[in-house]
């Protein structure tokens, strides 16, 4: 959460800071702020807005948007923030300046310990205009500078010994008008390089790639100072200097188009007949063929570790995520238990990283993230690393910090998502894990098991098709918005492998249509949640073909009973008796069990779509929202 960027060259530098910042626009959108070195008066200046980053573009002086006159050193940073520490107003909006006006920074992260030393600077008779954990690190290094004569360098060893908690920083100074700071703590920073001393940093190279493919990874405990003259200096959490490692990256300039789609959400669900299409690719080619999960190496000097010999040799696997990474996992949990004949335990990162969970060298923990970059389930995984267990990162990003830091990653293939709703994602995290599932199982070889995956993978190979069928059709869905759109809270109930698909739905629903809603089994439903019900909770029942679709039709009859409006998302057609069970139904086509929550999806995420739009909300950002989740 939060974006930072920082640029150091001949550029018209405002343009280009808020050109980085838009790329970053997924990382928060509460405020943004730039700071730019003026050549003339001697001084940085500031300029924020609250709110979208268009807001900050209109408070900008028309002169600083227009190529400089004189081709002088450009020198600037700039921030769009995902709040932690006080309200989203001007005031909080980064950057951050010192007491003197010696320091201006931008943050991501979080200070833990601010609150003790803005006591002591507030002793010392700084004066704080802002309620951030940020504004305490621009005072901090501000004092610590008088003390080390103004020496930068030697002043950031001491802010980081000072320091707890996470940070990712660009540092200005006012005495070093051509150099630019970094440091990065457990929050992601990486910086690009151009020719003959042109530099620039960012939170993720998405904002570089239109600029430089040669990109310098910080790492955790880093910090440098970079210069026109001195080039990158760049010190490990020891304070001695470290070797800078360039790295070439393939990916070239990103079009975030929205393709005509009204909203990125929109566009990101058309894409998933595509996402399955191009997670398959070469991994299944028939349903007889081997699985293959290519080792798509993560960076290109990375050695190339083999899943199949990762996932050998373990007795369980965990799988580690947040939000709908989460929910993707407790899919994979049903097919990897019912495959692999191995227990699956799927863990909330958060709560996972502060146990002192039971693992070992024959463990598999797998850690999904679509940005590679969630705090906590970096953490975890670091936990994991450290036991000794054998560890995948899953990932949309095998660029991301996760995927440097791990034995094997799989990458998901989804291509950006830049709404900050995951759909498209999710799908293809599913995808990803059935191909390791059925791969464990070939190479376990676990009989009875084998001889049902090629109807597996041909229900796999098919499902771009029935994907399209179903997205050719989307009318029943808007109806059902209009007709529901206006309740506060709704339930979602499924079970079997479709259960966390009704988690998901939930998910998808409150994040953009701000509507109360709760996944729950529909087992679980009179354990507690069924006191809620009567007319003015409707429930949205995900009821799919197999095992548990006669519980289910139980389960949503107990629901109707109480009055609830019922609306059934099903594959199946509803058998005779159960005619005024529903009020509803959308049906999808008829599917193999396993990739009934793969399809059910759909149809549910369609109808937070709808929903939020009939509702006239910001589809693709959501308040109090943001993609990569780089803060606990
Ligand atoms: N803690 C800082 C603030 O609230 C940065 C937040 C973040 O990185 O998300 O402004």
């Amino acid at each position: 959460m939060c974006g930072i960027v920082g640029y150091l060259g001949y550029k018209a530098i405002a343009p280009l800071l808020v050109e980085s910042l838009r790329t970053l626009e997924y990382r928060g959108y509460d405020s943004s702020g730039i700071a730019v070195y003026n050549n003339g008066t001697q001084n940085i200046n500031i300029y924020k807005a609250t709110g979208k980053l268009q807001n900050l573009v209109e408070v900008l002086p028309a002169d600083l948007l227009m190529e400089p006159p004189i081709k002088n050193l450009q020198v600037g940073i700039g921030h769009i923030r995902w709040a932690t520490h006080g309200a989203p107003t001007v005031e909080n909006a980064h950057p951050h300046h010192g007491h003197h006006g010696e320091v201006v920074l931008v943050h991501n992260g979080i200070i833990e310990n601010f609150a003790e030393l803005k006591q002591v600077l507030q002793g010392k008779g700084y004066v704080f205009n802002s309620q951030t954990d940020t504004e305490t690190v621009a005072h901090l290094l501000e004092d610590i500078l008088k003390s080390h004569q103004h020496d930068f360098l030697p002043a950031v060893a001491e802010l980081r010994r000072q320091l707890h908690g996470a940070y990712a920083l660009t540092m200005m100074h006012k005495q070093a008008p051509g150099k630019l700071y970094v440091a990065r703590q457990q929050a992601p920073l990486v910086i690009g390089v151009g020719n003959q001393g042109e530099y620039w940093v960012a939170s993720d190279v998405v904002a570089l790639v239109s600029y430089t493919n040669q990109i310098i990874y910080l790492e955790d405990g880093q910090y440098a100072e970079l210069s026109e003259e001195g080039g990158v200096k760049l010190f490990g959490p020891d304070n001695t200097p470290v070797e800078v490692k360039i790295h070439t990256i393939q990916t070239g300039p990103l079009t975030i188009d929205k393709k005509g789609y009204k909203h990125f959400m929109l566009k990101e669900i058309y894409e998933q007949p595509d996402v399955v299409r191009n997670a398959l690719l070469e991994r299944i080619t028939s349903d007889t063929s081997p699985v293959f999960i290519a080792n798509d190496t993560p960076v290109s000097e990375k050695e190339s570790v083999s899943i199949a010999s990762l996932s050998q040799d373990v007795d369980r696997v965990i799988i580690i995520g947040c939000g709908t990474s989460y929910n993707a996992g407790m899919v994979a949990k049903y097919l990897i238990e019912e495959l692999v004949r191995i227990p699956v335990e799927v863990e909330a990162a958060g709560e996972y990283r502060y146990r002192n969970p039971v693992l070992n060298d024959r463990c598999l923990v797998i850690a999904i993230s679509q940005s590679g970059e969630t705090a906590d389930t970096l953490e975890a995984l670091r936990l994991a690393i450290r036991s000794g267990a054998k560890t995948i990162a899953l990932t949309n990003r095998p660029d991301s910090t996760m995927a440097r830091e791990v034995g094997g990653v799989i990458n998901v293939r989804a291509g950006v998502e830049v709404s900050v709703c995951a759909t498209k994602s999710f799908v293809a995290q599913i995808v990803a894990l059935y191909l390791l599932g059925i791969m464990m199982c070939e190479h376990r070889g676990v009989a009875e098991k084998l001889a049902e995956l090629p109807e597996l993978k041909k229900a796999l190979l098919t499902l771009p098709v029935l994907m399209e069928a179903m997205l050719s059709n989307v009318d029943p869905l808007q109806k059902l918005a209009r007709k529901y759109g206006h309740y506060t809270s709704m339930l979602f109930i499924a079970r079997g492998v479709c259960f966390p698909a009704a988690l998901e739905g939930a998910l998808k629903l409150k994040e953009i249509s701000y509507i109360h809603a709760e996944g729950y089994s529909g087992a679980e439903l009179k354990h507690g949640p069924i006191a809620l019900l009567d007319e003015s909770m409707p429930v949205v029942s995900l009821l799919s073909d197999g095992a548990v679709f006669d519980k289910m039709l139980s389960n949503c009859q107990e629901a109707k009973a109480r009055s609830a409006q019922m609306i059934s998302v099903t594959n199946k057609a509803i058998p005779h008796g159960y005619e005024n069970t529903f009020d509803d139904i959308i049906s999808y086509p008829a599917c193999h069990e396993w990739v009934a929550p793969l399809l059910g999806s759909i149809p549910l995420q369609l109808l937070s779509y709808y929903t939020a739009e009939f509702l006239g909300k910001d589809v693709d950002q959501p308040r109090n929202l943001a993609k990569s989740v780089t803060v606990e």
